[in-house]
C-alpha cells in the first residue's frame, strides 16, 4: 500500500462520512430500526485516512490483515481507536490479534477462540467476539455451519477472556449484487439465529443477555442489513473509496 496513491482528499472523506451517517439514519427510520454502529473498514487504506475520519468523530475501525493493521495501529498509537478484526484468522496470527484488538468478528472455529483466549493479556478487557455464520452454504467456506453454531457457542462460553457478543455474516457476492428483497434473506436468517441463541437454555443466562450484536451489511447491502436489524454495519468502499491493492 502506498499512501501517495490515495486519491481522496480530506474534504472527500468528510463528505462521504457525513453522507453515510445520514444514510444509516434514514435507513433506520425507513425500517423502524435502531441506527446501527458504523464500523469503518480501513483495510488497504492509509493511516492518514483513518486519522481524518477519527477527527470527524469515527472511533471504531475494522481491519482484515493483522500485519497491516498493526503497522497502522503503531502510527496511530496517539488515538484511542477501537480496533475490530474482521478477516480470516490463521493460527499463527492469533497472538497479534489477541494483543491488539478489542473485537473480532470472524470467529468460526473453537481452536482459534481458544488461542485468542489463552493469548489475551490479563490487563486487557475480555475480547469481544462475533461468531461468523456460513449463511449461504455452497458459496463460501468461511463461517460455522448453522448446525454447529450452538455447540460452538457453548464451548466458547467456557473461555473466560472471550465475550460472545453476537453473530456476523458475509453473504456471497451474488447476494450483494441482487435486489434488496434477496439481499435481506441471509440477514433475516442471521437475525433469527441470534434470537434462537438468546433462547438456548444450555447457554448461561448472563451470556445470553450480552448477545446484542448483529454484525452485517457492507457498502453494497447495508440497507438490507439495517432492514433486518443490523447493530453494526461494516463499511469500507463507500467511506474510503475503492481499494486498489
Ligand atoms: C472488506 C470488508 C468489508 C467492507 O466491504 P466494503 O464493500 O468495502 O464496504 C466488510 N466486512 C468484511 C468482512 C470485509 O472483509
Amino acid at each position: 500500500m502506498n499512501c501517495h496513491e490515495y486519491a481522496l482528499t480530506m474534504n472527500d472523506l468528510k463528505e462521504r462520512y457525513q453522507n453515510i451517517a445520514q444514510q444509516l439514519q434514514q435507513a433506520a427510520e425507513r425500517f423502524q430500526r435502531p441506527i446501527p454502529q458504523l464500523l469503518a473498514v480501513s483495510k488497504k487504506h492509509p493511516a492518514e485516512a483513518i486519522e481524518t475520519l477519527y477527527q470527524l468523530g469515527q472511533t471504531a475501525f475494522g481491519e482484515s490483515y493483522a500485519q497491516e493493521a498493526i503497522e497502522k495501529q503503531q502510527q496511530l498509537a496517539h488515538l484511542p481507536i477501537e480496533w475490530h478484526f474482521i478477516g480470516p484468522i490463521q493460527s499463527n496470527k492469533t497472538s497479534e490479534i489477541a494483543n491488539h484488538f478489542s473485537w473480532v468478528h470472524s470467529i468460526d472455529r473453537l481452536k482459534i477462540a481458544r488461542r485468542l483466549n489463552d493469548q489475551r493479556p490479563d490487563e486487557l478487557e475480555p475480547l469481544n467476539i462475533c461468531v461468523q455464520v456460513n449463511i449461504d452454504t455452497e458459496a463460501s467456506k468461511a463461517g460455522v455451519a448453522i448446525a454447529d453454531l450452538v455447540p460452538l457457542c457453548e464451548a466458547i462460553a467456557a473461555l473466560p477472556k472471550i465475550r460472545i457478543r453476537g453473530l456476523m455474516c458475509l453473504p456471497s457476492r451474488l447476494g450483494s449484487e441482487s435486489n434488496e428483497h434477496d439481499q435481506r434473506l441471509p440477514f433475516a436468517t442471521l437475525a433469527k439465529l441470534l434470537e434462537q441463541l438468546k433462547q438456548t437454555d444450555s447457554l448461561d443466562a448472563e451470556l445470553r443477555q450480552q448477545l446484542d450484536t448483529l454484525s452485517m451489511g457492507m457498502t453494497n447491502d447495508y440497507q438490507a442489513a439495517i432492514a433486518e436489524g443490523a447493530t453494526i454495519v461494516r463499511i469500507g468502499t463507500a467511506l474510503f473509496g475503492a481499494r486498489t491493492a
